[in-house]
């Protein structure tokens, strides 16, 4: 049995694994005549759920039993629930049944699939990656692991161009998603001497909400205008099944344009027929705005990192298909541009890391992952082994780290007015398992109770003002920086605990979550909880729970 990445893409998504000589391919949807699947999931009817280019097609005619952009609801706290046919879907169960269409992919065409490594946004948090893997579980998968989208393709690209120490500049504008992120690859040296490569992530952005589909829509009004201009109706009166048929064409349409100077599209429009020819030049013109907005975004994460010297930039994401990113990239970096299979790349870099995690006989794993085999108590298969090629092991190694920065949320009476502030005790983008302590000290004498509340957040600064106040009330904070209560520990303090009583408070980052710690120093006296994703917060109000910064 082969190990399988998977890229869970926002609009597409594609399955990978390595053939026999070690060369990642993807497995095709012959149904779709393509290398991936729309991440499109329509309910027919309570027997019947389709997913792929066959749910797109229904996207204008019957939109409400219709779901898209799902990747973008997956852990996010105020969960959306969809309902059809009297049964409820989570984001979680729709990400599963495209999983499923993609395990299904494999196994009509003869394979075997559990193992596989799934792809996220480097950007996503604790949660939105325990509800990723979760949706690998309940398809009937193994999920080794997850890996971040622009890590995958950075070992995709070395996998075929060896390079030594490099700067990446990943490029990856999709169909609903356009995400930057600057990656380092260096060599060093493992614990056994071995040469390897490291990746790691030094700095993302981009916006959630741009991509390829922002491009469909522009040439939708464009055709949909003209429609409107030769028939005399108003966009109002044109047939839902013509707007169907213009949604389906558009796409077609921007893709030939990725390839010839003009597409021609047809559309009925009650009953007489209108031919549309749109050119290459009127496409990027009615776009150019677009094109501008990921460049500044290019601009904004580069800031982040002042330092850091781009030698290559790749473009990912099948949107990079279209000549005029090329040409806006390549005018920005002369020279440093890369692309190679751009809407496959994800997913094969997946499949090199579910390669390399499913280690030589005995089926350990190097990420203390369990393979099917290891957890059925059986023995790694052979195909497993060999389908891992010697050399891609010795050569590379990825560097977890930290997706967010986390802290407790203690009080600060240093300031004229005491103030609830949290204290990035790990910051993003640190090597995992990442480790820290600090001491702080009840509010008062006799305190019962602490209530310590664990925080995750995007700032790399050392103290934020959290987004939830000491009650748990949402706070106006400056939401770049994404502050978020992941859970709480309550700490019980014997009578009569005196306010100097110093508690230790540890916090412990690897990838399968958080761990907090507390240790009364008193009493020796252990607290401890892990939080792998929102745990419930009990509504209990009371400031007077805390810890405090300083022992006077
Ligand atoms: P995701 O956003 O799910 O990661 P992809 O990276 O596969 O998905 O990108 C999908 C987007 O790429 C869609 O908007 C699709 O229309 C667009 N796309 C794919 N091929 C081409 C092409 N040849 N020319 C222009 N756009 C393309
Ligand atoms: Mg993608």
């Amino acid at each position: 049995m082969s190990t399988y990445g998977i890229d869970l893409g926002t609009t597409y998504s594609c399955i990978a694994r390595l053939d026999s000589n070690g060369n990642p391919e993807v497995i095709r949807n012959n149904e779709d005549d393509s290398n991936t699947v729309a991440s499109v999931v329509f309910f027919e009817n309570e027997n019947n759920v389709v997913v792929g280019q066959a749910a797109k097609e229904n996207i204008e005619t019957d939109g409400d039993r219709v779901v898209q952009f799902v990747k973008r609801e997956i852990g996010k706290p105020d969960t959306r629930v969809y309902e059809f046919d009297g049964k409820t879907y989570t984001p979680v169960e729709i990400s599963a049944l495209i999983l499923t269409r993609l395990k299904n992919l494999v196994e009509s065409q003869g394979g075997e699939i559990s193992d596989v490594v799934i792809t996220v946004p480097a950007y996503f948090g604790l949660e939105e990656r325990s509800a990723t893997k979760q949706a690998g579980e309940l398809a009937g998968l193994n999920v080794l692991s997850l890996i971040n989208e622009p890590t995958a393709a950075a070992l995709s690209y070395c996998a075929r161009q060896f390079q030594e120490d490099r700067t990446i500049l990943v490029y990856d504008l999709g169909g609903g998603t356009f995400d930057v992120t600057v990656v380092k690859m260096s060599m060093s040296q493992n614990d056994s001497g071995k040469d390897v490569q490291k990746i790691n992530v030094l700095a993302t952005g981009g916006d959630d909400r741009l991509g390829g589909k922002d491009w469909d829509d522009r040439l939708f009004d464009h055709i949909l205008h003209v429609c409107c201009e030769e028939s005399g109706l108003t966009s109002e009166e044109v047939e839902a099944e013509t707007r169907q048929d213009i949604r389906s064409k558009v796409e077609e349409a921007k893709r030939k344009l990725s390839k010839k100077q003009s597409a021609k599209v047809r559309i009925d429009v009650n009953g007489s027929r209108t031919e549309i020819v749109i050119t290459r030049k009127e496409f990027e013109q009615m776009t150019a705005d677009k094109v501008a907005q990921t460049m500044n975004f290019v601009e904004s994460t580069l800031a982040k990192v002042p330092d850091a010297e781009i030698d290559t930039v790749l473009l990912v994401g099948g949107s990079t298909y279209m000549p005029m990113i090329k040409n806006a990239v390549e005018e920005k970096f002369p020279g440093k541009v890369q692309q190679h299979d751009p809407d496959q790349a994800v997913a094969k870099g997946a499949a090199i890391y579910a390669s390399m995690l499913v280690v030589e006989e005995g089926g350990a794993t190097s990420s203390g992952a369990k393979t099917s085999a290891e957890k059925s108590g059986g023995e790694t298969s052979e195909a497993k082994t060999s389908s891992q090629p010697e050399q891609l092991t010795a050569k590379f190694t990825v560097e977890d780290q930290t997706p967010r920065s986390f802290g407790p949320g203690v009080m600060d009476m240093k300031a004229s007015k005491p103030k609830y502030v949290l204290e990035n005790f790990i910051k993003i983008g640190e090597k995992m398992p990442a480790i820290f302590t600090k001491t702080y000290y009840p509010m008062e004498d006799n305190q019962e109770r602490v209530r310590l509340r664990a925080f995750e957040n995007m700032s790399t600064e050392d103290t934020l003002i959290p987004c939830v106040d000491e009650d748990g009330n949402p706070q106006a904070t400056d939401p770049a920086h994404n502050v978020k209560l992941l859970g709480e520990l309550i700490v019980n303090l014997p009578p009569e605990t005196p306010r100097d009583t110093p508690i230790n408070v540890t916090f412990k980052v690897d990838a399968s979550g958080v761990h907090v710690e507390a240790v009364n120093t008193k009493t020796n006296e252990v607290f401890e909880t892990f939080l792998r994703t929102g745990s419930d917060i009990d509504a209990e109000k009371s400031a007077v729970h805390q810890l405090r910064i300083s022992a006077d």
